[in-house]
C-alpha cells in the first residue's frame, strides 16, 4: 500500500518533474532501498512560459507514479505543491532548480525526519558552464531555509556517474514511455501533446535516439 504524507515518516525527499532524469532518480532510489520510506514531491511551476507545460509535466507524473505502484515500488506517498509567479514576466527570475529546492525546504520543515534529498543531476549536466556555482546555490538554499547541516541532510546524486544515454537505459521502457521532458510542448491532432523538438531537453534526446537507432520506443 502507498505510504501516506500525513500519516508516515520519510526518510528522505525526492523531487519528481516527470522528465526522464527525475524519473531514473526516483525509480533507482526506491528499487535501492525498499525499506525505506520516501516523499516523492513536484511543483507545480506556473510562469510566464510554463503554458502546457505544466499540464503535461502533471500528467506524466501521475502516469509514472501509477506505473511504479502496479509494479511493486510503493515506499513513497507523494506530495505536490503549486507555486505562481506568473506575476513577475515572461523569463522566470529564477531556476526552477532554486524554486524546488525552495519549496522542498518548506517540505523538510514541516516533515522533520527527513535526512536525505535525491538530486537527479547527470554526468552531462556536470561539463554545462556554470553548474556548479548552481548546485552549490541551491544547496545554500535547502541549509538556509531547513536549518539543517550536511550531517543532518545529506544530498545525493544518484545518477551523478550516468550520461543521459545510460540514464536512459537505467529505467525500463515501459516507464521511460511515460516521461516527458520537452519544456514546450505542443498540441498535436487529435487530442494530444507532442514534443517541440526546439528545446534543449528535446534536442539531447532527439540526439541519443540518433546515435542509437532503433534502441529507444517510439513516442518518448
Ligand atoms: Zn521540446
Amino acid at each position: 500500500m502507498k505510504l501516506d504524507y500525513h500519516q508516515d515518516d520519510f526518510f528522505g525527499i525526492i523531487p519528481l518533474s516527470g522528465g526522464i532524469d527525475s524519473t531514473a532518480a526516483l525509480y533507482s532510489t526506491l528499487k535501492s532501498n525498499p525499506d525505506k520510506n520516501f516523499l516523492v514531491f513536484r511543483i507545480d511551476m506556473v510562469h510566464g512560459t510554463s503554458g502546457h507545460r505544466t499540464t503535461r509535466e502533471a500528467m506524466a507524473t501521475e502516469q509514472i507514479l501509477g506505473w511504479l505502484s502496479k509494479n511493486g515500488l510503493e515506499n513513497f506517498a507523494f506530495r505536490e505543491l503549486r507555486i505562481d509567479y506568473s506575476s513577475l514576466g515572461m523569463t522566470p527570475p529564477v531556476w526552477d532548480s532554486e524554486v524546488v529546492n525552495f519549496a522542498a525546504s518548506l517540505v523538510i520543515q514541516a516533515k522533520p525526519t527527513i535526512q536525505v534529498f535525491i538530486e537527479g543531476a547527470i554526468k552531462d549536466d556536470y561539463a554545462e558552464l556554470g553548474f556548479e556555482d548552481r548546485l552549490t546555490k541551491i544547496e545554500k538554499i535547502l541549509r538556509l531555509h531547513t536549518g539543517k547541516s550536511a550531517s543532518e541532510l545529506e544530498i545525493q546524486f544518484p545518477l551523478k556517474e550516468k550520461s543521459k544515454v545510460e540514464v536512459m537505459r537505467s529505467i525500463p521502457e515501459d516507464l521511460l514511455k511515460l516521461t516527458w521532458s520537452c519544456r514546450y510542448p505542443k498540441i498535436v491532432a487529435p487530442w494530444q501533446f507532442g514534443r517541440c523538438h526546439e528545446c534543449p531537453q528535446c534536442k539531447v534526446i532527439d540526439k541519443v535516439i540518433e546515435l542509437n537507432p532503433n534502441e529507444f520506443p517510439t513516442g518518448i
